[in-house]
Parts: structure tokens; C-alpha cells; sequence
């Protein structure tokens, strides 16, 4: 019987899972089967598929419960369709996407009562995705005593970052106390980071920005492939404008929309994460794909805006690594839009980058010219797989 692990990142409302399965004496990893259950506090909606993207099951699940299914609920429901439908794989361990490992948390650890302790101790740092990280957990835990949890984090890849890097030029005290700059999309950036030398040989060693532009978006400069800067800082509301969440804001405007428009805590945290970036700019739509296909000015001052945060911290983040050998692009936006890796090489060409335009369009995986002084690539992220090894390592190590 093959071995398996179960992958999840646990939002507020979705349980989002893969499962690798390894044979005992070869420790490749092959996806299986990924899913979703969503709509936790509601109705469920539970969709499979396998590895070749084939839905094999799209189903709504309505609870008994008046405030809906659980995550302890969703996760029985997939527990059940794994043991119906996978007799021939064993499910050794689970490996979590934990946003925030603070500093303390640098590698992936075993997710056991000492440990959530502690990482409880972080939800003031990232109240929106913390606790349901840690919900899944322990949701897990009372379902399967005995199933090893790994937590990965977000954080961890930006620890080695310079220490003048995490800093904000506040009262040594409040630095102390734990409010500096953290990063975030760390699993993203380590698997760019692990696989970069595939591709773009002795130069993945040199000095890299890597932009992983999702529905979250940020970047991350590397040289020796460790994590030297960042665009997101003490939460992942920091850097670019993304889909719903303003990106670098002038604090001062957060003290104005207080005192001035007497708005509450709720309501400009509704407002900078939910209500803002590429929605907030168009009144249209979050999604990259709906903002290039509209004819509206509000659609395309959007993207302009998107595009020139971009370069901005580009150039920003080219300072920070004295120049640029690499740029990566990664994640939904960078994988997928031709068209917006296009508008940031043509504004970074300044730096020397020459976009084949022909290469461009067939999404890489090389998009620069031969005679570019900068290479750039289009590398699809894996951040479950990152997961999967981690867990994989940490438990066979134990
Ligand atoms: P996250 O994991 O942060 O939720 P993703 O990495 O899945 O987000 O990226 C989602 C974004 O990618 C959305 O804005 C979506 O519109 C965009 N996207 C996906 N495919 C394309 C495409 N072909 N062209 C432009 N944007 C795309």
C-alpha cells in the first residue's frame, strides 16, 4: 500500500486540501487528488479533483447545525471520502500552511498541544488567517489523535533576512515587542528558490526578484537564494495593491479615516483588506482576468496602478540586492497574464530586460531575450508540494 499526506490551508471559510502519495522506497512526490471545501459556516461545497484538474465529485452538503458545518464538520466530510475512495493509500501525516511562525518558528515543526500553544500566541499578528490555520489543527487533532501535523509557515523563509531589513523606524521598544517587518508567501518563494536552478542554472545563486502576483501578491529579492527583502512586512497587508487589499498605505491616511471620518477599527480593517486593491481602485472586480477584458477607465486605471506598484518595487527591491540578474514571475497573475509581465518588463527596461515577446506569449518558461541583461522566467509555484516535502522530511526524520 502506498503512503500518503494530506496538505491543507485553512482560511475562514474554506479548507483548501491536496494529497501527495509516495511509494515507501522512493520518496517522490505525486499529486493525487486536490480539493476544496468551501463555504464553512454555511453551506458546504465540496468539489475533488484528481491530479489532471477532472472533477470527481461537486457536491453542496447542508448541515443540521443553524450556524452551518464546522471546520472539524468539512474535514470529517473529506476523512470519509478518503476512506471510501483511496482503500489503496494511508494517509501518514499532515502538513498545514501556518501564516505566521513569528520568530521563534523558523523551519516546519510537528504541530503538537506545546506548539499550537504557542502559535495561538500569534493570532494578534494575523487575526484573518491564524486562528483558522490553527482551527484545522486542532479540528484534525480531535478527529485523529495519532496523525502526525506538520506546520509550515509563511514566515520562515524571510527569517535569514538582514535584521535592517525587518526593521520600522519606531521606539526600540515596540521593535523588541515583536512589530517589524515578518514577509510572507515564504513556501511560494522557497519552492521558486528550490527549483530556480532548473531552469536558469548558476544565475538562480545571484541576485533574483521573484514577484508572486496572485490574488495576493508581493516580492521577495534573493541572493543565494535566501530571502534578503520583501514587500509585505508586519502583515500580509503591506507592498502591492493586490485584489482586495490596498497594499503600502500612508499611515497617516489610517489616522485620518479614524479621526476625520470617525470610521472603527472593523470597519477600516473591512476597508483595507476586503474593499480595496484592484477591486476597491475599479469598482468592477478583484479578478485580473474580468479588469483586461473590460472597456472601463476604472478597470484600467486599476491595472496601471498594479502595474506601476510593480515597478516601484522593483526598483526598490533591485537596490536592496545592488542589481538584478533574475526575475521570476509566479502565482495566477505572473503564470497566466502575457500581458501584465509584459507592461513590467517594458517599464523595467531601465534594467536592461528585453522581453521575447514570441516566448512571452507561450508563458515561458524563458521570456527574456538571449541578449537581456536580466533573465526572466515564468515558473508555475507549488506551495502544497513544499508542504507535502516538508512533512514527508520532518516525519521520516522523527
Ligand atoms: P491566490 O492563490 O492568491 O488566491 P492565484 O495565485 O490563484 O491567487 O491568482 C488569482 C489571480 O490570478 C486572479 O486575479 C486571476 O484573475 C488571475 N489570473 C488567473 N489566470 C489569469 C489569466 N489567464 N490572465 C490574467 N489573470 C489571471
Amino acid at each position: 500500500m502506498n503512503e500518503g499526506i494530506l496538505v491543507l490551508n485553512s482560511g475562514s471559510s474554506s479548507i483548501k486540501f491536496s494529497i501527495f502519495s509516495y511509494e515507501r522506497e522512493n520518496c517522490n512526490l505525486n499529486l493525487v487528488y486536490k480539493g476544496e471545501a468551501e463555504g464553512i459556516q454555511s453551506q458546504l461545497h465540496f468539489v475533488v479533483t484528481d491530479a489532471s484538474a477532472t472533477k470527481l465529485i461537486d457536491k453542496r452538503i447542508k448541515g443540521k447545525k443553524a450556524e452551518g458545518l464546522s471546520h472539524e464538520d468539512a474535514l470529517r466530510i473529506l476523512r470519509q471520502w478518503l476512506d471510501t475512495n483511496m482503500a489503496d493509500l494511508k494517509i501518514v501525516a499532515a502538513g498545514h500552511r501556518v501564516v505566521h511562525g513569528g520568530d521563534y518558528f523558523t523551519k516546519p515543526v510537528i504541530a503538537d498541544t506545546t506548539v499550537i500553544a504557542e502559535l495561538e500566541k500569534l493570532v494578534p499578528l494575523a487575526p484573518l488567517h491564524q486562528p483558522h490555520n490553527l482551527a484545522a489543527i486542532k479540528a484534525l487533532a480531535s478527529l485523529h489523535p495519532d496523525l502526525p501535523q506538520v506546520a509550515c509557515f509563511d514566515t520562515a523563509f524571510h527569517v535569514a533576512q538582514p535584521p535592517v531589513a525587518k526593521e520600522f523606524a519606531i521606539p526600540r521598544r515596540l521593535s523588541e515587542s515583536g512589530i517589524k517587518r515578518y514577509g510572507f508567501h515564504g513556501l511560494s518563494y522557497e519552492y521558486i528558490a528550490k527549483a530556480l536552478p532548473k531552469f536558469a542554472g548558476a544565475e538562480a545563486d545571484g541576485r533574483v526578484i521573484v514577484a508572486h502576483l496572485g490574488n495576493g501578491a508581493s516580492m521577495c529579492a534573493m541572493k543565494d537564494r535566501q530571502s534578503v527583502a520583501t514587500t509585505m512586512g508586519f502583515t500580509a497587508l503591506d507592498g502591492l495593491p493586490m485584489g482586495t487589499r490596498s497594499g503600502s498605505i500612508d499611515p497617516g491616511v489610517i489616522l485620518y479615516l479614524m479621526s476625520e471620518l470617525e470610521m472603527g477599527i472593523d470597519e477600516v480593517t473591512e476597508l483595507l483588506y476586503y474593499k480595496s486593491g484592484l477591486l476597491g481602485v475599479s469598482g468592477i472586480s478583484n479578478d485580473m482576468r474580468e479588469l483586461l477584458e473590460s472597456n472601463s477607465p476604472h478597470a484600467a486605471r486599476a491595472i496601471d496602478l498594479f502595474v506601476y506598484r510593480i515597478g516601484r518595487e522593483l526598483g526598490s527591491l533591485c537596490a536592496s540586492l545592488g542589481g538584478l540578474d533574475a526575475l521570476v514571475f509566479t502565482a495566477g497573475i505572473g503564470e497566466h497574464s502575457e500581458a501584465i509581465r509584459k507592461r513590467v518588463c517594458e517599464d523595467a527596461n531601465w534594467l536592461g530586460i528585453s522581453l521575447d515577446e514570441h516566448a512571452n506569449v507561450k508563458n515561458g518558461p524563458m521570456v527574456s531575450k538571449d541578449n537581456s541583461g536580466v533573465s526572466v522566467w515564468v515558473i508555475p509555484t507549488d506551495e502544497e508540494l513544499m508542504i507535502a516535502e516538508h512533512t514527508y522530511n520532518l516525519i521520516n526524520k522523527n
